[in-house]
């Protein structure tokens, strides 16, 4: 499959810890949480969403085998498993646009200064971090902690085999 540009995914819940791996790197996923696979697949025409699924029934339908809609068959059950093949498969870049997309809604973060998140995180953190961003669904705050670094350097591990 050749890379696209700016891809932007609709991962299927047998896939779904997909979502955040696909955040992290600042891919826009979305997570559809239901089982009707035509709403799936409207949702993806509709939003130009390349789906990621397990679900061979979605590969044979004709929207997908015409080429019209891209879809990767994930053949692992194992998240880590998964995701090699998607960054694989896709030709996805681990640094495409990381700490831009909120983990848990999918919104654009938006920058934020010091001074503002004062109140809103922990002491350590504003006295080590000076980069901040906030997701304007959820008011979470997020700053490149360690936690977020452990995971980039999982995705690195990924390209790299
Ligand atoms: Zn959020």
């Amino acid at each position: 499959m050749r890379p696209i540009n700016n891809p932007r995914f609709i991962v299927d819940q047998n896939v779904g810890k997909l979502a955040k791996w696909l955040r992290i790197m600042g891919y826009d996923t979305l997570f559809f949480d239901g089982s009707n696979d035509s709403r799936l697949v409207a949702i993806a025409l509709a939003e130009g969403r390349v789906i990621l699924t397990r679900d061979t029934q979605i590969m044979r339908r004709r929207v997908v085998t015409s080429g019209r809609l891209k879809a990767v068959l994930i053949h692992s059950d194992e998240p880590e498993q998964q995701m090699r093949q998607v960054m694989d498969t896709l030709n996805l870049d681990y640094q495409f646009k990381p700490f831009s997309i909120c983990l848990e809604c999918n919104q654009p973060l938006v920058e934020r200064s010091r001074e503002q998140v004062k109140e809103l995180v922990p002491p350590y953190v504003f006295q080590t971090q000076s980069q901040y961003m906030e997701c304007p669904a959820c008011h979470r705050i997020y700053w490149r902690g360690t936690h977020w670094q452990a995971m980039t350097k999982k995705l690195e591990q990924f390209v790299k085999g």
